[in-house]
């Protein structure tokens, strides 16, 4: 029996598993389904992935929190929704959703926008954070944000906001773009040609967030179902200046949806789609080295060894905080990915 202890993240690193329920009842046969005890652990069982040991294993594994297929958007934002907040109190913050396509990653980020209640974790934060920010109105702190949305595809970023899109799409000029990431001093991240947008209500970013989809599908149409094969970032960057008390707070908020964890078949994949899964590959386990070594409080953190790791290094580590969803699908066939994310999250290799 494995046993592996998320808990041990400790720091300002929190993992929450989310299983989503069974979408078809094509698949609910067997055993071999997670079992969710609330609040923080999750069981198999099944074959996995030693092949060497073909019989029914259990796998345990332990988080910070779990959610089960009956919990709501609403129940899940209850959960981050302090986190969220502390981006206005000049923390940055990254909350990332982590998992194979088809898990619930981009269900848990963006949700549905009907009904309501499935609205999920970026458009739930963004109404915090406006709400909030009128409300401290009244204290003397006026906000000024900006939002950013790109994806990073095979190590590529591209911007998902570029004035001209959507519509008017074109690969090879969004590819002549460099996006240099920079940091500067303040601990900033500046991207050069990455749109930037001031952003004063939900209504705005709102209409921001439907062009990113947008771009993205456009794109997808050119190198295929690129929405799971690349990283979704949303960058807000919070400004507050407090007029009566001369208090400034800078703090950030990264939603990422991440591109499907799913390991390639080990046959037949050639070409674009291997050159896209190593780089994903590649990505994803640069993020899990650079959290592991945070975790670890070790001296050198290898921020360097991926696009988005690098472009999250300010808001990875010193007193950011971050949130790694892992959300895992039910269903028996999935057993062998769930849990290598699930071991992806407890860093067992
Ligand atoms: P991913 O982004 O990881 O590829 P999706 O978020 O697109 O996966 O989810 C796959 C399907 O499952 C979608 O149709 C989505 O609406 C549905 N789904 C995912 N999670 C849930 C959930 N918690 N409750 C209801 N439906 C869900
Ligand atoms: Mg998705």
């Amino acid at each position: 029996k494995l046993h592996n202890t998320i808990l041990e993240l400790k720091g300002n690193i929190r993992v929450f598993c989310r299983v989503r329920p069974v979408l078809s009842d094509v698949d609910c046969s067997g055993t071999e389904g997670p079992v969710v005890s609330y609040p923080t652990s999750v069981e198999f069982l099944g074959r996995g992935i030693d092949l060497m040991h073909n019989a029914v294993q259990k796998y345990s594994f332990t988080f910070d929190k779990v959610f089960n297929h009956e919990a709501s958007q609403e129940d899940v934002f209850v959960e981050i929704s302090q986190l969220v907040q502390s981006a206005l109190d000049g923390y940055k913050v990254c909350i990332f959703a982590y998992g194979q396509t088809g898990s619930g990653k981009t269900y848990t980020m963006m949700g549905k926008p009907e009904p309501l209640e499935q609205k999920g974790l970026i458009p739930r934060s963004l109404e915090q954070i406006f709400q909030t920010s009128q409300l401290l109105q009244s204290q003397g702190w006026k906000y000024k944000m900006q939002a950013s949305m790109l994806e990073i595809y095979n190590e590529t970023i591209r911007d998902l906001l570029s004035p001209g899109r959507p519509g008017s799409f074109d690969a090879n000029a969004a590819l002549s773009k460099q996006y240099a990431i920079k940091h500067d001093p303040n601990g900033n991240t500046h991207v050069s040609d990455l749109t930037i947008v001031d952003v004063c209500s939900i209504k705005e970013v709102s209409f921001l967030l439907q062009q990113a989809a947008q771009s993205r599908s456009v794109g997808k149409t050119q190198m295929n179902e690129q929405s799971s094969r690349s990283h979704f970032v949303f960058t807000l960057r919070i400004t507050g200046v407090n007029e009566s008390t001369e208090q400034q707070v800078q703090g950030v908020l990264n939603l990422i949806d991440l591109a499907g964890s799913e390991r390639l078949a080990k046959s037949g994949s050639t070409g674009d789609r291997l050159k896209e899964t190593q780089a994903i590959n590649k990505s994803l386990s640069a993020l899990s080295d650079v959290i592991f070594s945070i975790a670890k409080k070790e001296d050198h953190v290898p921020f360097r060894n991926s696009k988005l790791t690098y472009l999250l290094q300010p808001c990875l580590g010193g007193d950011s905080k971050t949130l790694m969803f892992v959300n895992i699908s039910p269903e028996s066939s999935s057993v062998g990915e769930s849990i290598c994310s699930l071991r992806f999250a407890a860093r067992v290799n």
